[in-house]
């Protein structure tokens, strides 16, 4: 299907370049496009390999008959343009993941994670104990390594973790795994797929082609997630952080068939949350035979992904934890509900007009609100209403400091935003980095 073929690559990201650069090997006529001028160095790489760079606005005057494939990012609306003109065409428009699938050895174990929540974190989590077998294991996906870049490494026999996101799944026909997991569903990404029903019935699709072969991973405790997949046919198994099921958290101990695996007390990362990830992780990994010892060993250790209620250090007796994924008051919540200790809590950022009132309910052991940022006024008149005490500062760099002067041994300080990044950083990760840097020059 994609040799000695002209296809047209939709999107200069990270994908469609590895897409680009892949496909380029079997004698196809290449054509990537973007809006935005790119960097000299990746436009001469690609016409090094043939492949035609088109930076131009109206993409669709770059599709007619004898474009065979449109492959477009995932973050491209399906009502653009030029996937219209494509699908008038008749011509599939499909994503990097699906191109890049049909590459892949026919024997390679795939594992889907998607969700609205928690997807990063439970791929790598899965990764990593699957990794402790002796067998190849990759890891690709929405997790920032697009499958392309990787397929043509793949040996046989071998695991394949990919983290799929919705914008993924939008575009996949043939693609199929062998284990999906699927581990929330909360209304997000409504305004992309037009309705939360419409977001859900893609997410559906990560369970497409599988029969009773295949495994679906679920949570229990999502009625959502368990209405949406009433009919799929997979083979069903479930996780629960409140009763018993097929992988379950009782008491402090999380359970595989009758097993006691772990205690959650040596698990490094906290939170209701993170448990419920560890526990898929952990049903993966049992499934393939990964050791206890193993399991325990990691999760002892593992200090969660960067940047989503990452352990950063500890000074003096103080925790530092950098959360700066958190870019909205839900995952402001999960992070308050993940500590019992008194905490100094860092927000502020980007003003969306969203109030931070639904955080109310989740302040009772902090006992600071320290705010910059565009939102540093909202966030100091919440703090007041609310009867705690807060400091408003301008930058992330000044609430820091502050933050560790008038914290006492045994408290948490945390930086959880509930704000985008974009008035003071160039994205979330920088702020992030920021922030830990700022930690490790503390005195
Ligand atoms: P995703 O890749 O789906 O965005 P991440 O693993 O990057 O998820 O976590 C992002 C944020 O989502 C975390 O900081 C936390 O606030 C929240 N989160 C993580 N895991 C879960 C979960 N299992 N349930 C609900 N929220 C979660």
């Amino acid at each position: 299907m994609f040799e000695n073929k002209k296809i047209l690559v939709l999107g200069m990201a990270r994908s469609g370049i590895a897409i680009a650069k892949f496909l380029s090997k079997y004698h196809n006529e290449i054509v990537i496009t973007d809006l935005k001028e790119q960097e000299k160095s990746v436009v001469k790489e690609l016409e090094d390999l043939n492949i035609k760079v088109v930076i131009c606005e109206q993409q669709e005057n770059l599709i007619d008959e004898s474009i065979a494939i449109v492959i477009k990012n995932p973050a491209i609306r399906k009502d653009h343009p030029a996937v219209e003109k494509a699908r008038n065409l008749g011509i599939p428009v499909i994503n990097e993941v699906e191109a890049s699938f049909s590459f892949l050895p026919k024997d390679t174990t795939i594992i889907g994670i998607t969700g609205s929540n928690g997807k990063t974190t439970t791929t790598t989590i899965t990764y990593e104990l699957l990794k402790t077998l002796n067998r190849p294991v990759y890891l690709a996906g929405n997790i920032g390594i697009p499958l392309a870049s990787i397929v043509g490494d793949i040996k046989e026999n071998a695991i394949l973790v990919m983290e799929i996101s919705d914008h993924q799944l939008m575009d996949m026909k043939e693609f199929k795994t062998n284990i999906s997991v699927l581990t929330n569903l909360s209304e997000v990404h409504t305004d992309f797929h037009g309705s939360y029903e419409a977001y859900k019935q893609v997410k559906k699709r990560i369970f497409a082609h599988h029969t009773k072969e295949d495994i679906a991973l679920l949570n229990q405790e999502n009625q959502d997630v368990l209405e949406l997949t009433k009919d799929i046919a997979s083979q069903k198994y479930y996780f629960s952080s409140k009763r018993p099921a097929d992988i379950y958290l009782e008491k402090d101990k999380i359970i595989y068939k009758k097993e006691e695996i772990i205690n959650i007390q040596d698990i490094n990362i906290k939170g209701m949350h993170n448990y419920e990830n560890c526990m898929v992780a952990i049903f993966i990994a049992k499934t393939f035979g990964v050791t206890n010892e193993a399991i325990q060993k990691f999760l002892s250790t593992f200090k969660g992904v960067e940047h989503r209620i990452e352990y950063v250090k500890t000074l003096n007796g103080r925790k530092f934890y950098n959360d700066s994924k958190a870019t909205n008051n839900e995952s402001t919540i999960i992070a308050l509900k993940s500590f019992s200790e008194d905490t100094l809590l860092i927000m502020g950022g980007l003003d969306r007009n969203i109030p931070f009132d639904s955080i109310a309910p989740y302040l009772t052991h902090v006992k600071c609100i320290l705010s910059y940022g565009e939102t540093k006024e909202k966030i100091k008149a919440f703090a007041e209403e609310n009867h705690v005490d807060s400091v408003v500062l301008d930058t992330l760099e000044e609430a820091t400091k502050k933050a560790y002067e008038i914290s006492k041994e045994g408290d948490v300080i945390l930086l959880s935003p509930a704000c985008a990044s974009w008035d003071q950083f160039k994205d979330f990760e920088v702020r992030g980095d920021t922030f830990k840097k700022l930690v490790n020059e503390l005195k």
